[in-house]
């Protein structure tokens, strides 16, 4: 792989939080550039960024580079107001990192599981830890849009970061902006808008 200059809005992203380490379909497990943009994606939140780069060649596996521009363009229009980012309640459970380490369900902790001839195995859900990660399910709320706290917070992280929601579709992407110039562009898929009980909403702080 050749070595990248990266500009300083591209210093200004943890590129690989975004990248879909899993994706089989579009090559997503890297950034990649295409018309004078940078992408990343997990398929759930994504970022943009400008970028003198050239185009990425071919993915060495043959998958395609999904066709991200369109996706983002709404937000390059202009008269859109952006808005400071609110703040939420800190959630209790995950302290807003959307995931819970947890004792693993199926050695509880042992690292090692019995086997129908009775021999000890090595536990084959979590790596020998002992321990499993799970989804907090905890959300904010961005203009009438769940965004799931483990796509928000990465958003939050960048720097400069700004908000707002185009159109009145609640299934439709909330858009961020982010960067020194305010010229990079994140997005995040909401959450279904049917109501899931086991989800549970950050609150806003009020001032
Ligand atoms: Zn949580
Ligand atoms: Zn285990
Ligand atoms: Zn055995």
């Amino acid at each position: 792989m050749s070595e990248i200059k990266s500009s300083p809005q591209d210093q200004s992203v943890d590129w690989l939080a975004f990248c879909d380490k899993e994706s089989t379909r579009y090559a997503l497990d890297a950034p990649w550039v295409k018309d004078g943009w940078k992408f990343a994606t997990d398929s759930r939140v994504m970022v943009a960024v400008p970028t003198g780069e050239p185009d990425s060649p071919p993915d060495a596996k043959g998958r395609r580079f999904a066709n991200a521009f369109p996706l983002i363009e709404p937000a390059l229009r202009p008269g859109i107001e952006w808005q400071p980012l609110p703040t939420f309640e800190r959630c209790e459970r995950c302290g807003n990192k959307g995931t819970i380490r947890k004792t693993c369900s199926c050695c509880r902790g042992a690292m090692k599981v019995k086997c129908d001839m009775s021999h000890n195995h090595d536990c084959p859900h979590c790596d020998k830890t002992g321990k499993e990660t799970l989804s907090c399910r905890c959300f904010v709320m961005l203009g009438g849009r769940r965004i799931a706290t483990e796509h928000f917070e990465k958003i939050a992280a960048l720097p400069n970061v700004k908000w707002n929601s185009p159109n009145d579709n609640c299934e439709s992407s909330v858009f961020f902006s982010f960067g020194e110039l305010g010229n990079c562009i994140a997005m995040a898929m909401p959450l279904s808008a049917e109501h899931d009980p086991e989800w549970t909403e950050r609150k806003l702080v009020t001032t």
